[in-house]
C-alpha cells in the first residue's frame, strides 16, 4: 500500500486523480464519511474532524479494519494528521500501521498562501481559516514517525501553482 497524505486543500486528491496507475485509489475521508452518516446522523464531511475526538477513533478504527483485508496495489488518500478543536492526532497511527504493508509513505503539501488561496476558492468545502504552516509542520513531524516505525521511504511532494504535472511526474515515480 501507498499512503498519500496532505493539509486540506494541498491538492491530493487531485494529484492522486491524474496518475495513470492500476492502483485503486481509496478515499479515508469518504469510508468514514460513509459511516458517519449512518450511525452519527453527520450530514457534511467537514464536520467530521469536529466531533469528540473518542468518536473519531472509533469510526477510524473500523475504517483500518476494513483496508487491512485490501490488496497490496492500493492507493489511500488520507491525512498525516487531522486537526481538529481539541488539537492534532495521527491520520495513521501505529497499531493500524502494523496492520498495513506499507511501501511508501507520501506528503502533498503546497506553500501556505497557495494553500489558503485554494481552500477560499473551493466552494464545496468547509475548510477552516487554521494555521497553515504549523499543521503542515505537524504533518512532516508524523510523516517522520511513519516512515521510521514502518521503515517505509518518506516522498515530500510539493504540488506548485500551475505545476500540477511535476507533482503528478514524482508521484508516478514511486508507483515504478
Ligand atoms: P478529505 O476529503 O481528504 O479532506 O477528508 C475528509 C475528512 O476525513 C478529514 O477532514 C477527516 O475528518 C477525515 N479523515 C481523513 N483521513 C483520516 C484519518 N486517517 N484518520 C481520521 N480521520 C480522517
Ligand atoms: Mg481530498
Amino acid at each position: 500500500m501507498i499512503i498519500a497524505m496532505g493539509l486540506p486543500g494541498a491538492g491530493k486528491t487531485t494529484v492522486l486523480k491524474s496518475l495513470n496507475t492500476d492502483y485503486e485509489i481509496h478515499n479515508f475521508g469518504n469510508l468514514m464519511f460513509e459511516i458517519e452518516k449512518e450511525n452519527f446522523g453527520i450530514k457534511d464531511r467537514d464536520e467530521m474532524r469536529k466531533i469528540p475526538i473518542e468518536k473519531q477513533k472509533q469510526v477510524q478504527k473500523m475504517v483500518y479494519e476494513k483496508l487491512s483485508g485490501m490488496g497490496d496495489r492500493v492507493i489511500l488518500d488520507t491525512h498525516c494528521s487531522v486537526s481538529t478543536p481539541k488539537g492534532f492526532f495521527p491520520g495513521v497511527p501505529f497499531e493500524y500501521l502494523k496492520l498495513l504493508k506499507v511501501d511508501a509513505l507520501v506528503l502533498i503539501t503546497a506553500d501556505v498562501e497557495e494553500v489558503k488561496k485554494r481552500r477560499a476558492e473551493d466552494p464545496g468545502r468547509k475548510r477552516d481559516d487554521d494555521d497553515i504552516g504549523l499543521h503542515d509542520q505537524m504533518n512532516k513531524g508524523y510523516l517522520a514517525a511513519y516512515s521510521a516505525f514502518t521503515g517505509a521511504p518518506a516522498v515530500v511532494i510539493v504540488n506548485r501553482q500551475g505545476q500540477l504535472e511535476k507533482a503528478v511526474e514524482k508521484f508516478q515515480k514511486i508507483l515504478g
